[in-house]
């Protein structure tokens, strides 16, 4: 689709860069068939192929409205529109340039800026954690309004021991903003899990949250920050420790690493170092060979539901992978009905969106309680507690399955701290 830029946008960089990506679009609407907004509302603006008009009509002079920034808002920027575009458009991308320069133009009340500053600031600050412990503790006297914001602790609990076996095989795990307080145990059973598969996890104290809640809520400069903190932070390890990846266990902070060397290509300090740095991420799936290969299949052969979350299959392209080891380490995997659609949780989404992120929730647990199984597996934090608020099943991370079901041989530690490398390191620039 030809895009004519009006005069406004002439060197706008965000405008420029919507320009190119909309011109891969040939707008036949094939997207419109997985995208859940457009699934639940019938609404050509609330799909891929009108958001995208939406966003041409603003780049060639039609002013944006509060209506328009509704549409944008109410993407899930689940990606499923991606993996259906024949024509290959890079839709998240592309409403993440639209948001930008919508919210440029179009003042949000002064209530909703609150709102967004509050989640963006509040889940990444380190005050997070004990403020969740307050309101875990006061959960039974919350009103019911409130007590929804509240998660309470998930099936896999406490952070429990962490490995202090050293291997010569070495990753840097990312540990996540919000999930050493929301789920503990999905870090420290990755390392309990990979350390039995023979890999040691070593993890910075200086990294932090990977970007995405900031880059989701437009704040493109607080996301490009968050991202260079974390490339300072990893470099020493990939440089002198030569950690052989910088593995994620939550699906969706994979995805926003794998975007930085677009989000820093511009800073010379940075572009080349983020680049590295994103070649080396993976997702922890990644190590699956290594995990069966290191375990005996759970002999009770319990039936487990898989929820992949859009940032593994869509984000990442990373279909199949997870169900087949678990098969293979003994679960009888069934997978639901509609398993490309989004279940609602999306980030920051279930609070901005709270109706229609319900109504997702709940298509999506019609699907998988019909399975019956015993647990619904998953493997992004977000999509867990999501989950988690809508069934009394149990909902946990891939990865607490491997780690409750077979024995982890060799974990010595039992004080439930990660093994932090203290070790502190001067950044060098890439040469
Ligand atoms: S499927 Fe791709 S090319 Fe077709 S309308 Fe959707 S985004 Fe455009
Ligand atoms: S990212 Fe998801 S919600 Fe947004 S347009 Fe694409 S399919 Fe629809």
């Amino acid at each position: 689709m030809h895009t004519t830029l009006a005069p406004e946008f002439h060197g706008d960089t965000d405008a420029q860069a919507a320009q190119h990506l909309i011109g891969a679009c040939v707008h036949c609407g094939f997207c419109t068939a997985t995208c859940p907004t457009f699934q639940e509302l019938g609404n050509e603006n609330d799909s891929p192929r009108g958001r995208i008009d939406l966003i041409r009509q603003m780049l060639e002079g039609q002013p944006p409205t509060r209506q328009t920034q509704a549409h944008l808002d109410r993407c899930l920027t689940c990606r499923a529109c991606e993996t259906t575009c024949p024509s290959g458009v890079q839709y998240g991308q592309l409403v993440t340039h639209g948001r930008r320069l919508v919210d440029a133009r179009v003042p949000r009340p002064a209530a909703e800026r609150a709102q967004r500053w509050a989640l963006k600031e509040g889940l990444t600050s380190p005050l997070f954690g004990p403020a969740l412990k307050l309101g875990r503790a006061l959960r039974p006297l919350l009103p019911p309004a409130l007590k929804h914001h509240v998660p309470p602790a998930g099936p896999g609990g406490d952070a429990h021991r962490w490995p202090t076996r050293e291997h010569p095989r070495k990753v840097l795990l990312l540990m996540g903003c919000v999930q050493p307080a929301l789920a503990p145990n999905i870090n420290s059973a990755t390392a309990r899990v990979l350390d039995a598969a023979g890999i040691q996890v070593v993890v910075s104290d200086e990294a932090g949250c990977c970007g995405a809640l900031r880059e989701h809520l437009s704040d493109a400069e607080g996301a490009r920050a968050d991202a260079r903190r974390n490339v300072e932070a990893w470099w020493p390890y990939v440089v002198q420790e030569q950690v052989e990846a910088i593995v994620s266990n939550a699906s969706g902070c994979g995805t926003q690493i794998a975007d930085w060397p677009h989000l820093l290509h511009s800073e010379p300090e940075y572009a080349e170092r983020a680049r590295r740095i994103a070649a080396l991420a993976v997702d922890v799936s990644h190590f699956l060979p290594d995990i069966v290969a290191a375990f005996k299949p759970a002999t009770d052969g319990p039936v487990v539901a898989w929820h992949p979350p859009c940032s593994l299959q869509h984000g990442q392209r990373t279909r199949g992978v997870v169900e087949a080891a678990l098969a293979q380490l003994g679960a009888e995997v069934r997978v639901p009905l509609e398993s490309h659609l989004c279940c609602g949780s999306a980030g920051t989404y279930s609070v901005l969106q709270p109706e229609l992120s319900e109504r997702l929730r709940t298509r999506k647990l019609g699907h998988l309680q019909t399975l019956t199984p015993q647990v619904i597996l998953s493997a992004n934090v977000g999509c867990i507690q999501h989950l988690q608020a809508g069934t009394q099943l149990p909902v946990m991370h891939w990865v607490e399955w491997v780690d409750a079901a077979v024995d982890t041989h060799g974990s010595e530690n039992q004080t439930g701290e990660p093994r932090i490398t203290t070790a502190r390191h001067t950044p060098t620039v890439a040469p």
